[in-house]
């Protein structure tokens, strides 16, 4: 795709960027490979000082980056507010525990030899960036792998080119080396060459099954490690000792954050049959009032979807869903104005045989489900091709936390539905991808566990 800012609210293609020729792909990859050679050898707290120069930076420009978010991708200010403190959080967390990360592990087997276990940086990186979350999904890949002492090449989903255009900035002002963080405005074809490249050495992907696969398939025949965080189909349990309205008000904000276009979103809501009336009652009056208006408006809960076409989709989808025998209750229709616009949605009467049940819904649709008895609501919600998170809500936590132990993902919640922290992992299993970010997992994916032996 061409990079270019198109603002979702108007329609107005605002800004065109030129892409990458295949002379400037070679280029970066011979000043990434350069300075991973200076870049390695830099001592861990000059590496973890830079990375709380950046955090600064992030804090500082807040407001302006929350604003580009906006225009980007139609995010509410409040909330890419809260993205952009995520995202200087992660950079603060590394550069606080990066150096302990490091630290060389001596191990007693029982014989005379030392046996000591180093953590080394492997080389250059490939990053290949979603839309949705633009600085947090970048954070999250190129703190600890800066950190660690890793170099970076990163592309950035076409329709946030301003975004990426300011992390290369920031990265750069705090003191990372030009040559140690390059964007790169690159078509796939020009992705596969990289990661076909011998000097690069692994490629994490955010986004969807298609890419994932071009990228891992690449990334695989080459012999090269890939991390892979996809699309996402989470279940939400609801237990019957909830206070309903309350609940069901939490629950349908938490759908329709982001305009409901998160990987870890809850996209499968199920109710307990009993209360099944009251929670959709509760679901749909949330849903109704919420206020959609300019990303830029104080008030504004929700904004234009990331594109015309993916509010298109998200709106077939609904529609096949009515087709195939759902109930629309509210909303689901496009907004008679230029734009991204979509009335947010809630379904019900979605069965498992429906497209609805199996596909992920990236975008506000609320769909909420019943069941008959914790077994079900447990198989229902293990019935999916995704694993990224799930969770269960209830007064009773000890019952709860059981049962989100049960759910077959990588993440599991109670009382909350995907909450992201700096020290906490972030992955999925099944086709939801597979490796680990953030906190000392996502440390350690692109590192060298090496041993170092003396008889
Ligand atoms: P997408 O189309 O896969 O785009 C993600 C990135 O991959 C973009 O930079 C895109 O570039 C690039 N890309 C697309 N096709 C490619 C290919 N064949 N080879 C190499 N790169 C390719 O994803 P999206 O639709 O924008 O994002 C939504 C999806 O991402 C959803 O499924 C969502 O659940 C998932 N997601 C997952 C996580 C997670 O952590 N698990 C987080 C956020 C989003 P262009 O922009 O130039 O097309």
């Amino acid at each position: 795709m061409a990079y270019r800012t198109e603002n979702p609210a108007t329609g107005a293609v605002e800004k065109e960027y030129n892409s990458a020729t295949d002379a400037d792909v070679t280029r970066a990859i011979e000043r990434a490979d350069a300075a991973f050679g200076t870049w390695r050898t830099t001592d861990a707290s000059e590496r973890a000082a830079v990375l709380t120069k950046v955090a600064d930076i992030y804090d500082e420009r807040a407001d302006e980056l929350a604003r580009v978010i906006g225009a980007e991708m139609g995010k509410p200010l409040a909330q890419a507010q809260g993205e952009v403190a995520l995202a200087s959080s992660i950079f603060r967390w590394y550069a606080e525990h990066g150096e302990e990360l490091l630290v060389e592990e001596q191990l007693n087997i029982g014989d005379d030899a030392k046996s000591l276990v180093v953590t080394d940086p492997i080389g250059v990186l490939m990053g290949v960036m979603p839309w949705n979350f633009p600085h947090y999904q970048v954070a999250r890949f190129v703190a600890p792998n800066l950190m660690l002492g890793n170099t970076i090449l990163l592309k950035h989903a076409s329709i946030c080119a301003r975004t990426a255009e300011l992390i290369e900035e920031i990265l750069h002002a705090a003191g990372v080396p030009q040559d140690a963080y390059i964007n790169l405005f690159v078509s796939n074809e020009q992705i596969t060459s990289i990661i076909e490249d011998p000097r690069v050495r692994g490629v994490s992907l955010t986004g969807s099954e298609g890419a994932g696969k071009a990228v891992a398939e690449t990334a695989s025949q080459n012999l090269k490690k890939s991390v892979l965080e996809l699309g996402g189909s989470d279940a939400l349990i609801v237990l019957d000792d909830v206070d309903v309205a309350e609940t069901a008000k939490a629950v349908a904000t938490a759908r329709m954050s982001n305009a409901g276009q998160a990987c870890n979103s809850p996209k499968r809501i199920f109710v307990p049959s009993t209360m099944f009336d009251d929670f959709v009652n509760g679901v749909v009056a949330t849903v109704e009032g919420i206020k959609v208006g300019n990303p830029d408006d104080e008030g504004t809960d929700m904004g234009p979807l990331s594109s015309v076409e993916a509010r298109d989709d998200a709106i077939a989808q609904v529609e096949r869903a009515v087709e195939q025998g759902a109930t629309l209750r509210t909303g689901g229709t496009a907004l008679e104005q230029d734009g991204a616009w979509m009335a947010p949605a809630v379904l019900t009467g979605v069965t498992r045989e429906m497209d609805a049940f199996k596909e992920e819904i990236f975008g506000p649709v609320a769909v909420v489900y019943s069941y008959d008895s914790i077994d079900e609501a447990v198989e229902l919600a293990n019935d999916s091709s995704f694993g990224l998170s799930g969770s269960v809500w209830g007064k009773d936590t000890d019952k709860a936390e059981q049962i989100a132990r049960r759910l077959e993902v990588g993440m599991t919640y109670v009382n909350e539905h995907g909450t992201t922290k700096a020290g906490l992992p972030f992955g999925g299993v099944r086709r939801s991808g597979y490796g680990r970010e953030l906190g000392r997992w996502g440390f350690g994916e692109f590192a060298n566990t090496k041993l170092v032996r003396v008889a």
